[in-house]
């Protein structure tokens, strides 16, 4: 009987496991999905409310994308998106979330993290996904750029619930700006710049 009632114990738990990992994460990239992360920031909210510490929100997307897809395949274009979030997870520490809340776009929350220190990270992302050799066959490879648009908080409580609106804001800021470039909204003027020597 103990056998069996462990058996099943066991059976259960993988189901549960599986079953949750699913509901979090992104099946293709095995990043956080869209649901996941906006749980996480409003958490993260909550938890600022607290210790009114700093953090950050970037939000980037891979610019022609289509074009990969239109050029190489869907099938290349997956292999793509799996291995930019590849790169996301390497270039990120454990406490931060990464997630693919879009077809070709993703999100990093940084925790307890300077603004200076959370740009630094994504200009290091930037370069290496734009230095990066995706590769097509035995032969051939592609590169991809991204944009992206950051938002820090810091001692602002009453703006945090719109830190992604605004991180949304510099990524289109981005995108209308040429591509290829890091821009930052700043919360207490609501003016967006580039960042230099992205
Ligand atoms: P921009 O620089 O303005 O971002 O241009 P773009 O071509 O990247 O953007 P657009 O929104 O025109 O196209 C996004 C493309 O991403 C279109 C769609 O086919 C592709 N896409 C979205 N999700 C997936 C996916 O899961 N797999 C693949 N292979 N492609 C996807
Ligand atoms: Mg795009
Ligand atoms: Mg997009």
């Amino acid at each position: 009987l103990f056998g069996s009632s462990f058996i099943f114990y066991l059976i259960s738990k993988i189901f549960f496991f599986f079953f949750e990992h699913s509901s979090c994460h992104d099946s293709l990239t095995s990043v956080y999905n869209r649901s996941q992360f906006d749980l996480d920031i409003k958490e993260e909210i909550d938890r600022y409310e607290r210790n009114k510490r700093e953090f950050s929100l970037l939000i980037m997307d891979i610019d022609h994308f289509k074009k990969v897809n239109d050029t190489y395949g869907h099938e290349i274009g997956d292999k793509v998106l799996a291995e930019v979030a590849e790169i996301l997870k390497q270039n990120t520490r454990t406490d931060d979330v990464v997630a693919r809340v879009g077809g070709e776009e993703y999100a990093i929350m940084f925790q307890d993290i300077t603004s200076e220190q959370a740009l630094e990270i994504i200009k290091r992302i930037k370069s290496t996904i734009e230095n990066n050799s995706f590769m097509i066959d035995k032969k051939n490879y592609l590169n991809v750029t991204i944009s992206a648009g950051l938002c820090s908080l810091h001692h602002l409580p009453e703006k945090i619930d719109k830190i992604y609106e605004y991180a949304d804001t510099a990524l289109y800021y981005s995108k209308n700006n040429g591509r290829n470039i890091i821009s930052i909204f700043n919360p207490v003027t609501g003016e967006v710049n580039i960042a230099k020597c992205a």
